[in-house]
């Protein structure tokens, strides 16, 4: 992409209303607008970071089993009516009237709707397990939309649900998921801590939390160390086989948030070199809740021997959208974002630090055309700006690297790649530049 023909309004001032380093780095790096309390307009840069999130999502979903589908954002309240939820949910919902006069809402959530078209279809065991997800749009008018996308009022969410037999059927159901969920995570180079969660009135030890820890998160956890260090279930998961070992081996050492916390358990538990306090982005949720829809929307299912039992369901949320501030709140320095290359709006930034030298304008478009071949995601500036616009530009949007062209050093025939993650600079001969920048990220040079 060129940067004379791209859409990205960098903001050169602080602005006034971001309190925290992401929403302000958003703002600034031209990623998010805001249009209304809690409302955002998604542009080119942050569009492009909340699809590969959403590709991460999506490619883990599916390797555990998930199948996707899309739900609408807008429901009717009748199901809702009969889930008692309608009363229940309060101010948070946004209730709308159809020119019929018929109550209609925006979904903050889908247990509902997803529970009678999946039993609208599914007749007996033979039907399970099945788990449907969907990412899309929820609305939940929040009291105090804030901190930028991280509590916004419309947001992107994933949405799972699990449909099972029986409760122990729906155990494996949600241990899937919650590996799964390990693993995303770390796809974005964040250390998600399962947390054990409130479970309401059903009861057992089957909801968590997965916060990630960052100085401006808006709960306090505490957890053992070990959290932090533990490895991730890797690409040969089997999702069939029994994966009550990983999930036990990480929901035995302590994790809380300050709503469960009890800290006579966690200073019995932990001693006091393991213990570690912080605060908490919840990036992701998940809970088994038994029949508690299926029975009040009559969702059935026939067993082998002929019963007709309520579904036993699950659902698993990560907040998609949130991920974005998340990212940037535990990936930038003072001069601004350092994406992590899985996912980064553009993989490389290409500079030309000699608009006027027609030598420098050559080789960059040389170099930008052998990168485009080569399938690698790059932003090229090629306005005529000046050297020190441009460079911290760059570093503020927070490419992995940077590829600089400039009059003094292509004399020498070298061009410079800078890594934002450590700042390090190396002069490549220009013939080498795109090899190199393929060996950097990992991939295997044409
Ligand atoms: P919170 O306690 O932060 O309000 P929640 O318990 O209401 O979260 P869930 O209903 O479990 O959240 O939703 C699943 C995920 O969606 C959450 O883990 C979070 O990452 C994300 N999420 C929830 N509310 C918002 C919001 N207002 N803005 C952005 N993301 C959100
Ligand atoms: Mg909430």
């Amino acid at each position: 992409m060129r940067l004379t023909r791209y859409f990205l309004p960098v903001l050169k001032e602080n602005p006034a209303e971001a309190h925290i380093v992401s929403h302000r780095l958003m703002l600034r790096a031209g990623l998010v607008q805001q249009q209304t309390a809690g409302i955002y307009a998604w542009l080119p840069l942050g569009f492009r970071v909340l699809k590969k999130i959403e590709a991460i999502v999506r490619d883990e979903q599916e390797r555990a089993g998930s199948i996707e589908i899309l739900m609408p954002t807008i429901q009717s309240a009748d199901l809702w009516e009969r889930s008692g939820r309608y009363q229940e949910y309060g101010k948070e919902m946004l209730r709308i009237q159809d020119r019929h006069e018929r109550d209609l809402l925006y979904g903050p959530t889908n247990e509902e709707m997803v529970t009678s078209i999946f039993s609208s279809a599914a007749r007996s065991y033979r039907d399970l397990p099945r788990n449907l997800f969907h990412i899309q749009w929820k609305f939940r008018d929040e009291v105090r939309p804030r901190f930028g996308v991280m509590r916004g009022r419309e947001f992107l969410m994933k949405d799972g649900y699990s449909f099972d037999i029986d409760a122990e059927s729906g155990r494996r159901s949600y241990r899937r998921m919650f590996v799964s969920y390990l693993r995303t995570f770390e796809r974005m180079g964040l250390r998600a801590i399962p947390m054990a969660a409130q479970t309401g009135p059903i009861g057992g030890d089957l909801s968590h939390e997965f916060s990630i820890l960052a100085e401006t998160g808006e709960s306090q956890i505490f957890c053992h160390r070990d959290l932090m260090e533990m490895s991730m279930p890797g690409d040969d998961i089997d999702y069939d086989s029994d994966l009550k070992p990983i999930v036990e081996r990480w929901t035995k050492p302590y994790a809380r948030a300050d709503d469960e916390h009890d800290p006579a358990v966690f200073e019995s538990e932990v001693a006091p070199n393991d213990r570690l306090e912080a605060r908490g982005i919840e990036v992701g949720h998940v809970f088994f809740f038994g029949s508690k829809y299926s029975e009040p929307l009559e969702a059935t299912v026939s067993t082998p021997e002929g019963r007709s039992v309520p579904l036993q369901s699950g659902s698993y949320g990560i907040g998609v959208s949130r991920l974005v501030g998340a990212i940037i709140e535990a990936y930038h320095d003072d001069a601004g974002i350092i994406w992590p290359e899985s996912i980064a709006p553009f993989q490389v930034g290409l500079v030309n630090l000699g608009p006027d030298k027609p030598e420098c304008v050559e080789c960059c478009e040389s170099l930008y055309a052998q990168l485009n071949n080569a399938g690698i995601e790059t932003l090229f500036d090629d306005t005529s700006e000046n050297p020190g616009v441009k460079l911290s530009r760059m570093e503020l949007i927070g490419l992995p690297w940077q590829l600089r062209i400039g009059p003094r050093s292509l004399k020498k025939g070298v061009g410079e790649i800078q890594a934002r993650r450590t700042g390090e600079n190396t002069e490549v001969p220009v013939d080498n530049l795109v090899e190199r920048i393929n060996t950097l990220l990992g991939r295997v040079s044409a």
